[in-house]
């Protein structure tokens, strides 16, 4: 009989960075996620060997203070919530305070930052603690490298580098949609794959989506009380053969939800037969206490307190979008 022995912090975040960091994309979305937490006006990311040898994100954010870099990298340690109201109204991406904890634990990592009240910027690495300075302008880079080198079993699960750079490629469309004020680069293998100045939602929705995309759509706009649906959703012209352009964001998070995307099912159902998907891009706003994002550590699923309200009014509101006369639905599309 073994006897009962506490885990070792490292070993704990190991543990906790099975949920986190399934692979590459998923280390590129936490971070991500952080710069827009910090108020990043810009966000640029390089990217080498699909993310497995480097992921690289530099912002324009608020920084990190000196003393705090050491508590960045710790487990359980956010500056986002304080207290159990926080987190039923959370508005932030982040709020469990465990991603960078759970990275540097399977990845070679270092952050550089420079808060906004201080004239210098440091470099912490994770591996030594050690705090050296660093030559920065503003914001936070951080680095993420070698993904998996001291855990080799999960090493084994990655895909090829194709298929994962494919996916940090969608995460960074996912972010890009989410927040079209915000400009972004994407870089792979040191050449230029994406470039995204700052830009209405119409626009931002066209340039990642692309223009057959956006000939054929609708775009969405309706509230009722506290819900509030936007976007845009194409015509049946415009149907896919998989699921791959359906997006549905919650108060700014990208989610796969059921119950959403069976509401649009549902709305399409008249006018979309057969095998194939609708494609939509679309933004569900409703009060933060409505909805707990605190589901899973990657929070892709949500929970919602009044789920048959949200049903209705998103199956409503998509049927009659889709069902309005072209002038209406999109006077602007010519814009
Ligand atoms: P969480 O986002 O849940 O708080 P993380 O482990 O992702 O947890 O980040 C820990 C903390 O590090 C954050 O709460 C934030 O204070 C700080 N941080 C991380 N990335 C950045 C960044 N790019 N800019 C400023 N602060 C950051
Ligand atoms: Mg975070």
């Amino acid at each position: 009989m073994q006897r009962i022995h506490p885990l070792p912090d490292v070993l704990i975040s190991q543990i906790a960075a099975g949920e986190v960091v399934e692979r590459p994309a998923s280390v590129l979305k936490e971070l991500v996620e952080n710069s827009l937490d910090a108020g990043a006006t810009r966000i640029d990311v390089q990217i080498e060997e699909g993310g497995v040898r480097l992921i690289r994100v530099a912002d324009d954010g608020a920084g990190i203070a000196k003393e705090d870099l050491p508590l960045a990298l710790a487990r359980h340690a956010t500056s986002k919530i304080g207290t159990l109201d926080d987190l039923e109204r959370v508005a932030s991406y982040g709020f469990r305070g465990e991603a960078l904890a759970s990275i540097a634990s399977v990845a070679r990592t270092n952050i550089a930052s420079r808060s906004t009240d201080d004239g210098h910027a440091w470099k912490i690495e994770a591996a030594t603690a050690r705090i050296v300075p660093a030559a920065l302008a503003a914001g936070t880079v951080i680095e993420v490298a070698d993904l998996y080198f001291n855990t080799p079993a999960r090493r084994k699960f990655l895909k090829s580098e194709a298929t994962e750079y494919g996916h940090c490629d969608e995460v960074l469309r996912r972010m890009a949609l989410a927040r079209p004020d915000v400009a972004f680069a994407l870089g792979h293998n040191r050449s230029a794959k994406l470039r995204l100045a700052p830009a209405d939602g119409a626009r931002r929705a066209r340039d990642i989506l692309g223009e057959e995309f956006f000939a054929h759509c609708r775009s969405v706009d309706v509230a009722a009380g506290p819900l509030r649906l936007s976007g845009f959703a194409a015509l049946p012209a415009y149907s896919k053969a998989s699921r791959d352009a359906q997006y549905f964001f919650v108060n700014g998070r990208f989610v796969r939800d059921k119950l959403l995307a069976h509401a649009a099912r549902e709305a399409y159902a008249d006018i979309l037969h057969g095998a194939r998907h609708p494609a939509y891009c679309l933004f569900l706003e409703l009060d933060p206490a409505g909805v707990d994002v605190n589901v899973h550590p990657a929070k892709i699923e949500v929970r919602f307190r009044d789920g048959r309200g949200v049903h209705q009014f998103v199956f409503h509101a998509l049927q009659r979008a889709l069902a309005a006369p072209v002038a209406e639905a999109f006077a602007s599309s010519g814009a």
